[in-house]
């Protein structure tokens, strides 16, 4: 009786160790999916982009997929928090990423980058990748959004960079600083643009 009790426990036991283990397994993917995102807009994060970019470029399979990559960066954003308070901001923010969520398709890529800006990873030549800036700059500028029963207008400057996946997209950091400064070149231009950035990146 009493090795039938043993075995009894035993099992009762690794049961239990199964259940506990289970648990946290789950509890690990729940907070790897957590760290993925960003809290506020709920797109994907700054890390979590720039994971997916290094991944995406060290797939053999994609061999010479053309991309385009967006940098948008809200237009005197400090105004809007100055105006209208730092919760309007954060409504423009999350509508903002309604919008980029909204807009895209599956295989394209939307996060929230930096305070106010945000990067989008287009599946597109560079023909398609300038359609599709074009339609986000439109949408936000023509969207009305809305904090607290008030309506608030935004706009936002674009960069755009079209590279190969396999080639140019390797050097990341490189990719990104040349958006970035496309950024900086449709700010310098008066805002409420698209600039792209040249193909050649310079030395
Ligand atoms: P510019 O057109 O040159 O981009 O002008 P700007 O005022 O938007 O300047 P900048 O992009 O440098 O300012 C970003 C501001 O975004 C500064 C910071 O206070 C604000 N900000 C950053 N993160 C958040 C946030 O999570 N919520 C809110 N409400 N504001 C934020
Ligand atoms: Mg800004």
């Amino acid at each position: 009786t009493s090795r039938h009790e043993l075995d009894m426990l035993n099992q009762s036991l690794q049961q239990r160790v199964e259940e506990a283990t289970a648990g946290l397994r789950d509890a690990n993917l729940k907070l790897e999916e957590l760290a993925k995102v960003d809290h506020l807009t709920q797109l994907a994060n700054r890390r979590h982009f720039e994971d997916t970019m290094i991944t995406l470029a060290s797939r053999r399979e994609n061999d010479s997929q053309q991309v385009c990559l967006l940098l948008l960066d809200i237009d005197q954003f400090k105004v809007i928090n100055d105006q209208y308070g730092h919760a309007a901001g954060d409504a423009v923010l999350i509508q903002i990423g309604q919008i980029l969520q909204h807009k895209l398709r599956n295989t394209d890529i939307a996060a929230r980058y930096a305070g106010d800006e945000f990067v989008v990873l287009l599946r597109a030549d560079l023909e398609s990748g300038r359609q599709h800036a074009k339609k986000l700059r439109q949408t936000i500028d023509e969207h009305c959004f809305s904090y607290d029963g008030k309506s608030l207008h935004a706009t936002v400057s674009i960069g755009l960079v079209s590279c190969e996946i396999n080639e140019e997209c390797r050097g990341i950091e490189d990719v990104l600083r040349r958006v970035d400064d496309a950024m900086y070149e449709a700010k310098h231009l008066g805002r409420n643009r698209i600039a792209e950035a040249s193909l050649i990146a310079a030395d």
